[in-house]
């Protein structure tokens, strides 16, 4: 695995440690005190899942996403948005990438 640095504080992540949104890794004082700036009606939260079919734990939207699209190969999201692969996921807008989030979420466990 090579070497990760938080895109925030360039902080060293170790293996576990860090948390992959959509922009990149990020390790998790920062996320937590990005997920309190963000405003509220467009902020993902970082929430634990566990996989119903593989029993895989997800954490966090691009690692939901993903694994959503390795189980059912394609997300509705909206009338005419459907996401194939993250890079759909990283191009939509903040209010439809949460609606997305909500979705793909709802496929998953949660751990506690
Ligand atoms: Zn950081
Ligand atoms: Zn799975």
């Amino acid at each position: 695995m090579p070497e990760i640095r938080c895109r925030v504080c360039g902080r060293f992540i170790r293996e576990g440690e860090g948390v992959e949104d959509s922009d990149g890794y990020i390790c998790r004082s920062c996320a937590e005190k990005l997920s309190k700036k963000a405003t509220k009606n467009t902020r993902i939260p970082f929430e634990e899942f566990r996989c119903p079919k593989c029993g895989a734990i997800v954490m966090g939207d691009l690692a939901i996403i993903d694994h959503y699209l390795e189980h059912r190969e394609v997300l509705k999201v909206a009338k005419g948005v459907e996401l194939r692969d993250l890079s759909d996921y990283r191009s939509l807008d903040p209010d439809l990438k949460l609606k997305a989030y909500k979705k793909a979420k709802r496929f998953f466990r949660r751990t506690s």
